[in-house]
């Protein structure tokens, strides 16, 4: 028979985050980087900033220590967001790990991994204006959806081709596939991203659900750099996903794009703090927990061996 205890850690997070063990976050420190958005006078310099129109992508660096502002400039609008470590494209945002290592929806103190073998936070969530989002600010409203979404990924133009028979070039895939071009990247580095402002869940049925962004106008979502990184964002061609993009829905109406009065741009800015500031708190870039496993996947080499009766020259 079950214990009652047993039962309950059989449905507590498989992911453990114990007092100063590698999951545990230092909210202090967090919570002092989130209040350099507000001091006086001003912590924060300005290093980029912009206004990424509909239905389009850009990418940007960040220097570790870094902090980056995504706000929806003019109300509700999701933006897909990928990351890769600056000096290396194979090392990139991990959305699934995340999922485990954190949850499904993310919000301030949460981190986004890496993935193997590199496994390591590449930002942390320092600020999010909808984290109180839901019943009571529970972070859940009343269908169960939840916001910044990690349960999905990317639009993209072979489901869409697939689902609607039809080819447009502007979804997130392809977004983010022109934003990363001046870097050497293509569309096979484009990976699962992190919805910003999308707000999602599991129905009854387990299937997922996309309901209407949530974001009003100035809504933020704030990220501090664990080490050099590139980002790249799109703007979601569906907007605020108040209208489907497929099945029903898209086809009840006449008119032949029906998501572009939902799209809105959303704004970019990336701050830095003065040299030290962060050194001074106790902060360290992350680096890769990898290298820490030794092991070798079990794999065994074998010695060489040379025939002695050879003859190379025929
Ligand atoms: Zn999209």
């Amino acid at each position: 028979m079950t214990s009652p205890s047993n039962k309950t850690r059989l449905t507590e997070a498989a992911y453990q985050c114990l007092p100063g063990g590698p999951l545990d976050v230092d909210k202090e420190f967090y919570d002092k980087v989130a209040a350099t958005a507000s001091t006086e006078p001003p912590l924060r310099t300005v290093v980029e900033s912009f206004v990424l129109p509909i239905r389009s992508g850009k990418a940007w660096e960040m220097r570790k220590g870094d902090i980056c502002r995504i706000v929806a400039v003019e109300g509700a609008q999701v933006g897909d967001l990928n990351i890769w470590s600056l000096h290396n494209p194979r090392e990139r945002f991990w959305a699934s790990r995340t999922r485990q290592l954190q949850r499904a929806h993310v919000s301030v103190y949460d981190r986004l991994w890496s993935t193997l073998p590199y496994l390591r936070p590449l930002v942390t969530i320092t600020g999010d204006s909808l984290k109180d989002y839901g019943v009571d600010g529970s972070g859940i409203d009343a269908e169960g959806g939840r916001v910044h979404d990690l349960l999905g990924t990317r639009c993209d133009p072979y489901v869409n081709r697939m689902l609607s028979g039809e080819d447009k070039d502007y979804h997130c895939h392809s977004n983010l596939t022109r934003a990363i071009l001046p870097y050497g990247l293509t569309e096979f580095d484009v990976h699962d991203v992190l919805n910003v402002f999308q707000c999602t869940g599991l129905n009854d049925k387990d299937q997922y659900f996309m309901k209407t962004c949530p974001a009003k106008k100035g809504d933020y979502f704030e990220l501090m750099a664990e080490t050099d990184i590139l980002c790249a964002l799109s703007t979601c061609p569906g907007g605020d996903l108040s209208k489907a993009m497929w099945g029903e829905g898209s086809s009840e109406t006449t008119n032949a794009d029906p998501t572009l009065e939902c799209c809105r741009p959303l704004g970019v800015e990336v701050y830095r703090l003065p040299d030290g500031w962060l050194a001074g708190l106790g902060w360290k870039e992350a680096l890769p927990n990898g290298p820490m496993y030794k092991g070798r996947h079990a794999l065994r080499e074998v010695a060489f061996t040379p025939s002695a009766s050879a003859d190379i020259a025929g």
